[in-house]
């Protein structure tokens, strides 16, 4: 788990309901410990100060870059987009998934909402938005997972996965395990 800042805890009590050992990230030491990396929901621009000032912009990048498994929701979706629509000045991400994502795009806290939706032919999973992003578009090797309307709000690239929504809120724990299996076949 990325420990700078967001919704650390929930993330945690999801992984190990799917059996996975689960550990805090905030140092390079950290990081080389683990095989995959979750990225909590928050808020994009703190983690990537945070990021800045604990030093493991370049470590996660570079990680990233070898191939690391990682999955993020909501401010962690944006912080795997290699471009950001309304992100504030100077915003910068880890990138890995070719995509363009809005921040905010569903609109401010109070438009916040849930719905139900096919995750990955798994089923039908809650979704909660909040202050959420939508993926504006996506390059040739990435894959769709769902949408919601139009609208596209998880995706995958390699090892990399996204979603708008926080699947950690409902206790529901399919998005989870669809990583901690990802991170196994690799
Ligand atoms: N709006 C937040 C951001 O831009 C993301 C919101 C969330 O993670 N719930 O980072």
């Amino acid at each position: 788990m990325l420990a700078l800042q967001g919704d650390v805890r929930e993330h945690v009590h999801a992984l190990e309901a799917c059996g996975a050992r689960a550990s805090a990230v905030r140092r390079q030491e950290e990081l080389d410990e683990v095989d995959g990396l979750v990225i909590p929901g928050g808020e994009s621009t703190t983690m990537w100060k945070l990021a800045v000032a604990f030093e493991l912009l370049e470590p996660l990048r570079l990680r990233i870059k070898e191939g690391m498994p990682a999955y993020g929701s909501c401010a962690g979706m944006i912080m795997l987009a290699d471009r950001v629509e309304g992100g504030a000045e100077g915003q910068q991400t880890l990138g890995g998934i070719d995509m363009v994502v809005r921040r905010n795009a569903f609109g401010r806290q109070v438009d916040s909402f849930e719905t139900d939706l096919d995750f990955a032919g798994r089923g039908a999973v809650r979704a909660v938005f909040i202050r959420a992003p939508w993926v504006e578009s996506v390059g040739t090797d990435v894959k769709v997972l769902c949408r919601t309307g139009s609208r596209i709000v998880a995706v995958r690239q390699g090892p990399l996965l996204a979603t708008s929504f926080h699947p950690e809120l409902t206790g529901d724990a399919r998005v989870h395990s669809y990583f901690v299996e990802m991170v196994r076949e690799l």
